[in-house]
C-alpha cells in the first residue's frame, strides 16, 4: 500500500489532498499515468503490476446503441450498481452529443463523489468544454478524448492528413489538460491504423499529458494475435509514460480474446460493458473478462478490483432498464449459464458438483445453479427436484413419476411450473408420503422426451 500511495503522489502532486484521500478510502490502487511493467522483478512486490482497471462504457458505448437508451435516472440507477460493482472508472455519457447525455454525465459525478467519471469528446474544443462542463462536479474527472487514425477513415470520414489529425490530437489532449489532469486518448479504428502512425500519435499524446492511451478495435475487426502484438508494440513505445488500454468490439466474436491478448501484452485497462452491451455486437462483455481473469487466476495473473458478487445482480438491473436481457446461454450471466439438462450432467453435478460447473454461481452472485428438467434428464434429477417440493420417493414411486413427466413433457412445448410438478407426483398411483412441503418458485423448463431419456 505504501507504493500505491507513493505512485499517487507522484500523479496527482502532494497539494491534492483532497483527490489523494479520496483514493485511500476507495482503495482504488489507480496506478494514474504509470505503466507497470509485467516482467520487472523489481516491481513483484507492488500488487501494482498486475492491477487491470476495468474501465466500463455501458453508459457511453453500452447506451448508445440500439435498443439502450438511458434517461438521466437510469443512468444513475445503472451508476450506482457500476459503482458498488467496483469498476475503475465510469465512463457516464458524450456530452456534446445530446442534453440528456450531458446531463447524465452532471448527474453521475455529482451522485458518486467517489468515483471516476469519464467523458466522451472528440478532439475538437468544443466537445472538450462541453465535456469538462458536465465533469465540473466530478471529484476524479477523466476527458476520454478522441479521434480517427486509420487510412480509411482519414481518406473517408475526416479528409483529413495524419500530420493534420495528429495537430488536432494534441491540441485537444493540451486543451483537456487544462481543465483535467486524467485526460485519456482514443486513436478511433486504431487496430487498422498503420503501426509507425500508432505510436507516433500515441507519443505525441502522451507527451502533451494524456495518462491513458487507448487502441480501440472498434470495427471487431482484429484476432488476438494481431491486435496482441499492435499492443504490445505500443506499450514499448510509451514504457511507463502511459497506462496502455483495450477497447474491442464483439463483429467477430473476439472482443473478449482479443482483450485477453491485449493484458498479455501489457495493456492494463479493458473497457467493457455489463452484457456486452454496445455498437452492432456490442464491447468486451464485462462479467466474462473478470471472471476469466478470476478463474483462470493460473493462466492470467491479473487481478481487478471488481465484487464478482454483483455481476449478475448487473446484468438483471441493465436488462430492466434497456429493451433487452442477454441471450439465455449468455456466459456468466445468461438464464442458462449453471443450468444443466443433459441427464449425465445432472447426475454427475448432483454427486460432485466441480464435474460440471467451474465456478460456483454464488461468486457471480447467482442464487443457485438451475437443473432443468427436461426430455435430457434422468431419474436423479427429478428424485431431487421431487425432494425440494418435500417428497420422498421409493424407487418405484419415481419410475412411475418419470414416465408420466416423459409423456406430459412430450406434450408441452413450455417449461413446467414447480406447481405442475408436483400435481405429477399427486397423479401417482401410490399415495405418496408428503413429507413436507417447500413451495419454491422454480421455473422448470420441460422439452419434449426422446428415446433416450436416462443419459445425454
Ligand atoms: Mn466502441
Amino acid at each position: 500500500m505504501g507504493v500505491v500511495l507513493a505512485l499517487s503522489d507522484a500523479i496527482v502532486g502532494q497539494d491534492d489532498a483532497a483527490l489523494l484521500l479520496t483514493q485511500r478510502t476507495n482503495q482504488m490502487n489507480f496506478p494514474g499515468n504509470r505503466y507497470i511493467p509485467t516482467c520487472s522483478a523489481a516491481n513483484e512486490d507492488t500488487n501494482l503490476k498486475n492491477r487491470i482497471l476495468i474501465f466500463d462504457t455501458t453508459l457511453r458505448d453500452g447506451e448508445q446503441s440500439p435498443g439502450c437508451s438511458m434517461d438521466v435516472r437510469e443512468k444513475l440507477l445503472m451508476a450506482r450498481k457500476l459503482v458498488e460493482l467496483g469498476v475503475d472508472i465510469v465512463e457516464a455519457g458524450f456530452p456534446i452529443a445530446s442534453e440528456d447525455d450531458f446531463q447524465g454525465v452532471e448527474a453521475v459525478s455529482r451522485e458518486f463523489p467517489g468515483a471516476r467519471v469519464a467523458a466522451f469528446a472528440r478532439c475538437c474544443s468544443a466537445d472538450v468544454e462541453r465535456a469538462a462542463k458536465a465533469l465540473r462536479y466530478a471529484r476524479q474527472p477523466r476527458i476520454h478524448v478522441c479521434i480517427a487514425t486509420s487510412e480509411i477513415h482519414l481518406k473517408h470520414k475526416l479528409r483529413r492528413s495524419q500530420s493534420q489529425v495528429l495537430q488536432e490530437a494534441v491540441q485537444a489532449v493540451e486543451l483537456a489538460r487544462r481543465y483535467v489532469d486524467d485526460v485519456e486518448f482514443s486513436t478511433e479504428d486504431g487496430s487498422r491504423t498503420a503501426p509507425e502512425f500508432l505510436e507516433q500519435i500515441a507519443r505525441a499524446a502522451t507527451a502533451a499529458g494524456v495518462r491513458t492511451v487507448n487502441i480501440p478495435d472498434t470495427v471487431g475487426y482484429s484476432t488476438p494475435k494481431e491486435y496482441g502484438a499492435l499492443i504490445g508494440r505500443v506499450v514499448q513505445a510509451l514504457g511507463d509514460t502511459a497506462v496502455v488500454s483495450a477497447h474491442c468490439h464483439n463483429d467477430l466474436g473476439l472482443a473478449v480474446a482479443n482483450s485477453l491478448a491485449a493484458l498479455e501484452a501489457g495493456a492494463r485497462q479493458v473497457e467493457c460493458t455489463v452484457n456486452g452491451i454496445g455498437e452492432r455486437a456490442g464491447n468486451c462483455s464485462l462479467e466474462e473478462v473478470v471472471m476469466i481473469l478470476k478463474v483462470r487466476a493460473d493462466q492470467y495473473p491479473f487481478r481487478t478490483g471488481v465484487h464478482t458478487e454483483h455481476l449478475y445482480s448487473a446484468s438483471e438491473l441493465l436488462a430492466s432498464l434497456i429493451t433487452f436481457g442477454p441471450q439465455p446461454n449468455k456466459a456468466i450471466v445468461g438464464r442458462n449459464a449453471f443450468a444443466h439438462e443433459a441427464g449425465i450432467h445432472q447426475d454427475g453435478y448432483l454427486k460432485y458438483r466441480a464435474t460440471y460447473e467451474i465456478m460456483d454461481p454464488k461468486t457471480v452472485g447467482v442464487p443457485a445453479s438451475r437443473l432443468v428438467l427436461g426430455k435430457h434428464s434422468g431419474r436423479h434429477a427429478l428424485r431431487q427436484r421431487a425432494q425440494t417440493l418435500g417428497y420422498e420417493l421409493t424407487d418405484e414411486e419415481l419410475d412411475a413419476l418419470y414416465l408420466r413427466f416423459s409423456a406430459a413433457a412430450g406434450r408441452r412445448k413450455k417449461g413446467f411450473m414447480d406447481e405442475e410438478i408436483q400435481d405429477l407426483i399427486e397423479q401417482g398411483r401410490h399415495p405418496l408420503r408428503r413429507v413436507k412441503n417447500q413451495s419454491t418458485r422454480t421455473e422448470v423448463a420441460a422439452l419434449p422426451p426422446s428415446a433416450s431419456c436416462e443419459g445425454i
